[in-house]
């Protein structure tokens, strides 16, 4: 499958890690839009929030399980951080496999951009 992020899952695409269990992986953006800013994805393969079904509840619990980990081994926690998911090119999506942004190290405006 030509999917990137399928591709770092598979250790076939370098990425820095920052956090990763048995359905979870997570890594610096690679175009970074604040101080702080991971990638965090499931292992499995799904293109968009529109394609979940009941099945992935528990998997999509995990990406926010990981997020909170993550924000909190970053030191983020308490000053707080913005958590993002883009949904089909409307919403801002360009890498078609589920993902949530973890940002953080700067201030956040609302509404979001
Ligand atoms: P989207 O706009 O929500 O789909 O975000 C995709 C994100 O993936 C963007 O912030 C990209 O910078 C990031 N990205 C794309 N390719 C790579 C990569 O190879 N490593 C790390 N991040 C990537």
């Amino acid at each position: 499958m030509d999917c990137i992020f399928c591709k770092i899952a598979a250790g076939e695409i370098p990425a820095e890690k920052v956090y990763e269990d048995d359905h979870v992986l997570a890594f610096h953006d690679i175009n970074p839009q604040a101080p702080l800013h991971v990638v965090i994805i499931p292992r499995r393969h799904i293109a968009t929030i529109n394609d979940i079904g009941e099945a992935d509840t528990d998997l999509m619990g995990r990406l926010l399980q990981a997020a909170k980990a993550i924000a909190a081994r970053e030191g983020v926690a308490g000053d707080g951080y913005r958590l993002v998911v883009n949904v089909n090119r409307g919403g801002g999506q360009v890498v078609f496999h589920i993902h949530m942004h973890l940002m953080a190290k700067r201030p956040f405006g609302w509404p979001a951009g």
